[in-house]
Parts: structure tokens; C-alpha cells; sequence
């Protein structure tokens, strides 16, 4: 069995280290290119959401390198994602691809399959290890955020231009070398006490911005065009609403302290939207009044094109900015989105919370409560 999954941000870190642990051949998809997008928008339907296009992509380059499985994540919609791991399937049988394809949809939508499903690829594994590899992985996933969030951090403060930046492109030039859940923590450690220890310049006050909207926009940096590292370059502070921790934490974990948190900041939204619509529309209206009332300086909605929840989510932040006063911006993506006009509305958007905040002459305190 040679085993694929789509690439979304670090991922491919976590299921490389289950895989591994599992005994389990991994071929990762090479790293999102215009080549990979090209291959599937060519290859998918043209309303098709843009994730699943790309995702598409990842399949057919792993499948050039050898693959004959692929894990895909399912889920019960009610948007297009709830057909997402099926249309995918047909796709790829219409291509006429032998391949064997496991859809895994959230354990919450049914346990019985997601264990079989797993057995699949876990082989002759006994369930103590398939449990302890999983767990390995949670913990890959945890401490991998934790490094992305230091870079956030240190980017909007370094003393040297572009420092934070050329550490993270070291850490994943070694990474992708490492076997096992055990040689990827001690690389993610490694780096977090690097990038921990980069030079900041003092007296520095960053401006603070969260980012919200649909998942895999948000994580995955070649779809959002780098957003992140944009804006750290840009002097900014970058709050991320969705991550993989978290995701891992709501759908995997029996962390019922992290679940109750995050029903607490779902019900932020009530006034305005009180209930799921798809996608991540709910967390991007409630996360947006998280981040107003946490006097950030600003929120960044990033979304794909034709997005149906969050065109929901879009239609609502007017009046959250009206009750809150933090300005929102939203940001389309699609295949043909140009990396020079998205960076100037990043740009004047900047401008614009500098303005206001040299009027008001406030410096923010950092956001409490995740
Ligand atoms: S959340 Fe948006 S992009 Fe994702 S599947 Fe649903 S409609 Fe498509």
C-alpha cells in the first residue's frame, strides 16, 4: 500500500507521522504549485469549489510517484463539502485511475465506519498501537500550531528582515527528511526554540489582525497567497480563528474543556447567525466578534470564490462591524486571483488601521482566551 492525502498546511506533517508509526508507505503530494492547480481545474468540474480542485491536483502528482491509496476527509455537508469525498472518487474513476480510495468522514458522524476505515489502513497494527500513533499525531499537530504561532509573532517584531521566515523555509527543508512521529517532534521542538530565540526590535506595537473564514483557505498558504507571512512583513500581528489544533481538538479529542470553549464562542454569534449553514460561516461571524471584543485592530475574511457559506458570513459582517466598530475586510480567492491586486488591498487595509489607530493613539494588549 502506497498512501496519498491532499496537502493542507501541515497536514502532511501529522499524517506522515501516523503513517509512519503505522508501518504504512507514505508518498506526500510535492508542495502546491500552479502546476498542481492547473491539473485540477483542468480535470474538475468548473463550479467546483476551489479546495476540491486542488486537492484533485495533489492526487494526480502522487499518483505520477507511484501512489495506490488515497485519504480523503469526508463530512456530512451541508455545503459542497458534504459531497466532496465522493465527487472526488468519480473524478478520479472517470480518469480511470485503479486506485484504492478510503473517505474518512469525522469520527462524530459515525464511529463504527471511521474504525473500520481505519483498520484499513492501520493493517495488522493492534488498536494499542493504531491508539498510541494517533495520539503521536494529535500531538505533531499541537505542537506544529505552536511553531506557526511563535513565527507570527516573532515576524511582526524581528530585528532582522525575512529571520522568521528563512528558519521556517529550514525547518520544513528538514522535516519532510524525518521518519516517525518521534524524528518530526524533535524537529518541530528544535525549531520552536530557534525561531523562539530570534532578535526582536523594542519598543515595537504591532497591529493586531485576525484572520476568518473557510478552513482550508485560512491554512493552507499557497491557496490564501501567504497571507500570513504578507502581513508579518508588513509589521502585523496575525490571529488565526481556525487551526488544525483546534479542528483535531473539536472533531478527535475528548477534550471537553475545548469544547466548551469553542460552544462558548459559537454563541457569540446568536444575535446574527444561530446555527451551522456549512462550511465555517458560523465560527467566521462568531470569531469576528471574538476579535472585536478583544479590541483587535482589525479582521481579514478569506474565502474561495462562490463560497456559499460564507457569502452567509459576508452578508453578516457589515453589522458586526456596525456593533463593534473593528473594521472587516473580506479577500476572494480563486485560480485566477493575482498576487499584485491582493496585496494592495492588503496594503491599503493596513494603511487604513494605521490611520485609526494613530487617531485614537491606542496600542492593543494581546488577545486573551484563544
Ligand atoms: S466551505 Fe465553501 S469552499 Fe468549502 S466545500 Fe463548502 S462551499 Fe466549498
Amino acid at each position: 500500500m502506497k498512501v496519498t492525502f491532499p496537502h493542507m498546511g501541515q497536514v502532511y506533517l501529522a499524517a506522515k507521522g501516523l503513517l509512519d508509526d503505522l508501518g504504512v508507505e507514505v508518498i506526500i503530494p510535492p508542495p502546491i504549485t500552479k502546476k498542481t492547480l492547473e491539473i485540477g481545474t483542468r480535470l474538475s468540474p468548473e463550479m467546483a469549489c476551489l479546495p476540491l480542485k486542488i486537492n484533485i491536483g495533489n492526487y494526480i502528482e502522487s499518483i505520477q510517484r507511484g501512489t495506490d491509496t488515497i485519504l480523503l476527509s469526508g463530512s456530512c455537508g451541508p455545503c459542497r463539502f458534504g459531497y466532496y469525498g465522493v465527487v472526488q472518487k468519480e473524478i478520479l474513476n472517470d480518469l480511470g485511475y485503479d486506485i484504492d480510495i478510503i473517505i474518512f468522514d469525522p469520527p462524530d458522524t459515525g464511529y463504527r465506519e471511521f474504525i473500520q476505515r481505519i483498520k484499513r489502513v492501520a493493517g495488522r497494527n493492534s488498536w494499542l498501537n493504531v491508539a498510541r500513533a494517533f495520539k503521536k499525531a494529535s500531538i505533531i499537530v499541537e505542537e506544529a500550531d505552536e511553531l506557526l504561532e511563535i513565527g507570527l509573532k516573532k515576524r511582526a517584531r524581528e530585528a532582522n528582515s525575512g529571520e522568521t521566515d528563512s528558519r521556517l523555509y529550514a525547518f520544513e527543508r528538514e522535516v519532510i527528511k524525518c521518519y516517525g512521529s518521534y524524528e518530526i517532534l524533535e524537529t518541530i521542538r528544535k525549531y520552536k526554540g530557534i525561531l523562539e530565540s530570534i532578535e526582536e526590535k523594542t519598543g515595537v506595537f504591532p497591529l493586531k489582525v485576525g484572520l476568518v473564514g473557510e478552513i482550508y483557505t485560512l491554512i493552507e498558504p499557497f491557496v490564501n497567497l501567504n497571507i500570513e507571512k504578507k502581513l508579518g512583513r508588513l509589521g502585523v500581528e496575525v490571529y488565526r480563528s481556525l487551526t488544525l489544533n483546534e479542528w483535531v481538538k473539536i472533531h478527535l479529542s475528548l477534550d471537553m474543556g475545548y469544547r466548551l470553549h469553542h460552544r462558548r464562542i459559537l454563541k457569540k454569534a446568536e444575535p446574527y447567525l444561530g446555527l451551522c449553514v456549512g462550511g465555517h460561516a458560523w465560527q467566521t461571524v462568531a470569531n469576528s466578534i471574538h476579535f472585536s471584543q478583544n479590541k483587535l485592530d482589525g479582521i481579514i475574511q478569506v474565502m474561495p470564490f462562490g463560497c456559499m457559506p460564507e457569502i452567509v458570513a459576508e452578508s453578516i459582517l457589515p453589522r458586526v462591524y456596525e456593533d463593534y466598530g473593528v473594521p472587516i475586510m473580506t479577500l476572494v480567492v480563486d485560480e485566477m486571483t493575482g498576487e499584485a491586486g491582493y496585496f494592495t488591498r492588503l496594503e491599503a487595509f493596513i494603511d487604513l488601521l494605521e490611520q485609526r489607530r494613530n487617531r485614537t493613539g491606542e496600542k492593543k494588549p494581546s488577545l486573551s482566551g484563544g
